[in-house]
């Protein structure tokens, strides 16, 4: 805990703040035992300095008395004139004068200037006039005395203080000892100090540096919830702000990664699903299966326009949760289809919400609406709601324009197939089936083995309709014939453009004789068209086979085929069942090739 809380102290300052706190230290330290070092060398060798001085004037007042002593001994003797000892003794004084002493030595050595001027000036006038030497001797001898006693008594104080000074001394040097040691135990204080706090600063920096180190390991080795303590405001702390930047911005990368990828997955697996199915109706199953993925607890619809583009059905619906019942009638009433982008209501009641949100079960709720589209054009609208304020996210809205993308490829390319497959197989101008794809019911027929029965009509003398009428008047016959024929016909029986002015009835599980009753009725029914119409009249030429005169398609329609030009032989406007036994008759074929030349005026009557 404390080691936690010193570092986290510690943290709170830059790593060269540190650095510099631990020199400041060292340098206090190092300042501090040289202080006392020089403090102790300086007062030791100041008290050693006053003790030498002191010493110095006591051997000169030493000296001073022995010469002294030694010139009272040459004046007591008769005759001697003891010049240069006195000389010396006045040389000695002055030289004890002059030395540098403490104000304490200069008054004791002061204090003999008084009686040594007397001494000398008495000792002169003995010296240098031996005529009073009597009187002059009885002068000196007092002086001589009191001088004697003045260097023994400034003696006597010299030791008093060489004594006191002495004794500084050797306090100076008992202390000096005792610094010493004290200097000794400071820099072995200091120095432990200085490796503590270095120990410190390096463990902060070390344990900093370690816990940023495992989050950068965490995180490389794709951990990255992981994140650095940042509490601490040095250059460590700087680095696991910048370590965690990394992490977030890391982390959001790779959620958007993910997303994309769990999208991208999704979409592959949409597309390859619409890829399988085959009909419109399969793809809505697939789409409602894809609406069970996005979610589970929104309802969802796809309503698409059917193929007048006015209306909007309901394609599929949300597998579990159901149809959230949008009321939308027409793709151009739903704002997500006008806007052409996915449109998404927080709140239905609120002011610019869709107004279709409102008033549904349930009460307030969301919405989302995705245009569904093909080639640019509006195809419908994936509609989803929630409860209110709880929208799809922002990824099931990514889903949904995925899906809404997607369909609507799917559905348009399976509209577009279905279209030009029926006019593959349908003839523009009747809308009849064409000759192929009824060549592909007769197949199937067969393959199933029902009984059938094909009729092939020929309009008659059309030619010449088309040259004295004109071209679109035939037009209008052949679509005349087509209607009348679709109309006459059972649902399941299929009417055929065979080709120009050639028609084939294709009638499941009807023989010749019932086709020649259905013939029969389309006559009529021609005939009475034209009175209803008004078209020019004209009528046709029909030849009958049924599928128990043989079991090959192409056997089957040149039998018919032959009738038909047995009819035109006969005269026209009439019908003939086929028979096998006349099969291949060339006269027949050379007759319906070379055509027939009939007034059209003549023919309107009953076979
Ligand atoms: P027949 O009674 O022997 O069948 O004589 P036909 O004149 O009907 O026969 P032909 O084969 O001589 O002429 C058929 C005509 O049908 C020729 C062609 O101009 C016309 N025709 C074919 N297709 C169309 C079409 O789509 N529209 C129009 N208006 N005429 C067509
Ligand atoms: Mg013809
Ligand atoms: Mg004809």
């Amino acid at each position: 805990m404390q080691a936690r809380g010193s570092r986290q102290w510690l943290a709170a300052i830059p790593l060269t703040g540190r650095f510099y706190i631990l020199f400041g230290i060292l340098l206090l330290s190092v300042a501090g035992v040289l202080f006392g070092a020089l403090r102790a060398t300086s007062l030791q060798s100041s008290a050693s300095a006053d003790l030498a001085r002191v010493a110095a004037v006591q051997r000169s007042l030493d000296r001073a008395l022995t010469l002294h002593t030694a010139i009272a001994a040459e004046l007591a003797t008769a005759g001697n004139h003891p010049q240069n000892l006195l000389s010396t003794l006045r040389t000695q004084l002055d030289l004890t004068w002059s030395m540098a002493a403490a104000p304490e030595v200069q008054t004791i050595t002061e204090s003999l200037r008084q009686p040594a001027s007397n001494y000398f000036e008495s000792a002169e006038t003995y010296v240098n006039n031996t005529a009073a030497s009597d009187w002059a001797f009885a002068d000196l001898e007092p002086r001589r005395a009191a001088l004697e006693t003045a260097l023994r008594d400034a003696m006597t104080r010299m030791r008093a203080v060489l004594f006191r000074v002495e004794t500084r001394v050797l306090t100076q040097a008992d202390r000096a000892d005792s610094v010493t040691a004290w200097l000794i135990a400071g820099a072995v204080f200091a120095s432990l100090f200085a490796g503590f706090a270095l120990w410190l600063v390096a463990h902060s920096i070390q344990s900093s540096l370690r816990s940023v180190g495992e989050v950068a390991q965490a995180l490389a080795a794709g951990d990255m919830d992981n994140r650095c303590d940042t509490h601490g405001h040095d250059e460590v702390g700087g680095l696991a702000r910048m370590i965690n930047l990394l992490a977030d911005t890391m982390q959001g990368m790779l959620t958007r990664l993910r997303s994309e990828a769990s999208r991208s997955t999704f979409s592959n697996q949409l597309v390859e699903a619409l890829e399988m199915a085959d009909s419109e109706n399969e793809a809505d199953k697939v789409i409602a299966r894809a609406m069970g993925t996005i979610s589970e607890v929104h309802p969802m619809e796809l309503l698409l326009a059917d193929s007048s583009r006015a209306h909007l059905e309901r394609a599929c619906v949300h597998p579990k949760t159901g149809s959230p019942n949008c009321s939308v009638e027409s793709p151009y009433s739903c704002i997500a289809v006008r806007r052409g982008h996915p449109q998404i209501f927080s709140d239905a009641e609120a002011l610019n919400a869709c107004p279709k949100l409102l008033g549904r079960m349930g009460g307030a709720l969301s919405a989302a609406c995705v245009p569904v589209n093909f080639m640019g054009r509006a195809l419908g609208v994936l509609h989803v709601t929630g409860a209110k304020g709880k929208p799809p996210n922002p990824e099931q809205i990514a889903q949904l324009t995925a899906l809404g993308v997607h369909a609507g490829n799917r559905i348009g390319t399976l509209r577009a197939f279905e279209r030009s497959q029926l006019q593959a197989s349908t003839d523009s101008l009747t809308g009849l089936t064409n000759r192929r794809a009824a060549e592909e019911v007769l197949a199937n027929l067969l393959a199933v083995d029902s009984a059938f029965a094909v009729v092939m009509a020929d309009l008659d003398s059309f030619k010449r309709l088309n040259d004295t009428m004109g071209h679109e008047a035939g037009d209008r016959a052949l679509k005349l014939f087509a209607d009348t024929a679709r109309a006459v016909v059972r649902d399941r029986d299929h009417v055929v453009r065979w080709g120009g002015e050639e028609f084939a009835l294709l009638l499941p599980g009807v023989n010749a004789e019932r086709a020649a009753e259905v013939v029969g009725r389309l006559r009529t029914a021609l005939a009475q068209a034209h009175l209803l119409t008004g078209t020019p009249i004209f009528t046709a030429s029909f030849g009958i086979a049924d599928s128990s005169m043989a079991r090959d398609r192409e056997t089957i329609i040149r039998l018919a085929d032959e009738a038909l030009y047995r009819s035109k032989q006969a005269g026209r406007d009439c019908s003939t069942v086929g028979d096998p036994a006349l099969t291949g008759t060339p006269s027949v074929r050379r007759e319906r090739d070379q055509g027939a030349v009939v007034d059209i005026t003549q023919v309107a009557r009953g076979s």
